[in-house]
C-alpha cells in the first residue's frame, strides 16, 4: 500500500520566528506517535534551515517550494537543489500553478527542474491541473495529458516512480472551493492510469496527492478515495489545528 503524504505547502507566509512556532507545535501534537502517514512541511526559503534544526529526529520531512534547474553560477535571487540538501530538504515542490502563472514556469522549465531534483535524489513534487476554462471546455484530461507528457520528457523509466504528483485543479486553490470527492477520484484515476498505460508497471507505486482548498471538513473523503495518496495543503497547512485535523483523517483511512 502506498503510504500517505501529508504536505504543508506555506507559500509566501511565515517568519523564522511564526515558523519556528508553528513547527514547534506540530511537533508536540505528533510527539510520541508513529504516524502510518508521511507529514512534510515546505516553509519559505528563508526557514528552512531553522525548521530542519527543530524536526530532526522528529516524524516530519522538509521540502522546499521551488528550486533552480542549473548547478550553480551567475543567476542572482536562485537557489539551487545542493543548497537545498545542505538545509536538510528531501523533497522539492516543482510546477506549482502559481509558479505557473507568476514567474513563467513552463513545461519545459518544469522538465529541467525535475530532472535536477531528480539528480540529486531529492523527491520532486511535481503539481498539475486545469483551469475552470479547461474544465468548462472539456479539456482536462488533454491538459493533464500535456503538462505530465512534457515534464517527463527524456527522464529514465526508473527514477518516474520517484516523482510524486499533486493534482490540483487551479480554480481550486485558495479559493476555499475544493474539487468534489467525485471530481478528484475521477481525476486521480484517469492520471493513474494515463501513467500505467504510458510509463509502465512501475507507475502504481506513484504517489499522487490532492490540493486544492483541503481541509479538515474534506480531508476525510478525498483521502478515502483509493487513488488519493495525501494533499498537498495551502491554506489550512498554516492552521495547527486544521493540518493535524488533516493528518488524523488520513490516520483513520488506513484499513489494516
Ligand atoms: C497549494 O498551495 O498547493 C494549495 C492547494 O493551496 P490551498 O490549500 O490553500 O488551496
Amino acid at each position: 500500500m502506498r503510504r500517505k503524504l501529508i504536505a504543508g505547502n506555506w507559500k509566501m507566509n511565515t517568519n523564522i520566528n511564526s515558523a519556528n512556532e508553528l513547527v514547534s507545535s506540530i511537533i508536540e501534537k505528533i510527539e510520541g506517535r508513529e504516524p502510518k502517514s508521511e507529514l512534510l512541511v515546505c516553509p519559505p526559503f528563508t526557514n528552512l534551515s531553522s525548521v530542519n534544526e527543530l524536526i530532526k529526529d522528529k516524524n516530519i520531512s522538509l521540502g522546499a517550494q521551488n528550486c533552480e534547474y542549473r548547478d550553480s553560477g551567475a543567476y542572482t535571487g536562485e537557489v539551487s537543489v545542493e543548497m537545498l540538501i545542505s538545509v536538510g530538504c528531501k523533497y522539492v515542490i516543482i510546477g506549482h500553478s502559481e509558479r505557473r502563472q507568476y514567474y513563467g514556469d513552463t513545461d519545459e522549465i518544469i522538465n529541467l527542474k525535475i530532472k535536477q531534483v531528480l539528480k540529486h535524489n531529492l523527491t520532486p513534487i511535481f503539481c498539475i491541473g486545469e483551469t475552470i476554462e479547461d474544465r468548462n471546455s472539456g479539456n482536462t484530461f488533454k491538459v493533464l495529458e500535456n503538462q505530465i507528457r512534457k515534464a517527463y520528457q527524456d527522464i529514465d523509466k526508473n527514477d518516474l516512480s520517484k516523482i510524486v504528483i499533486a493534482y490540483e485543479p487551479v480554480w481550486a486553490i485558495g479559493t476555499g472551493v475544493s474539487a468534489t470527492t467525485e471530481q478528484a477520484s475521477e481525476a486521480h484515476t484517469w492520471i493513474r492510469n494515463f501513467l500505467n498505460e504510458n510509463y509502465g508497471k512501475e507507475s502504481s507505486n506513484i504517489r499522487i496527492l490532492y490540493g486544492g482548498s483541503m481541509n479538515e471538513k474534506n480531508s476525510f473523503d478525498l483521502l478515502s478515495c483509493p487513488d488519493i495518496d495525501g494533499g498537498l495543503i495551502g491554506g489550512a497547512a498554516l492552521k495547527l489545528e486544521s493540518f493535524i485535523s488533516i493528518l488524523n483523517n488520513a490516520e483513520t483511512t488506513y484499513k489494516n
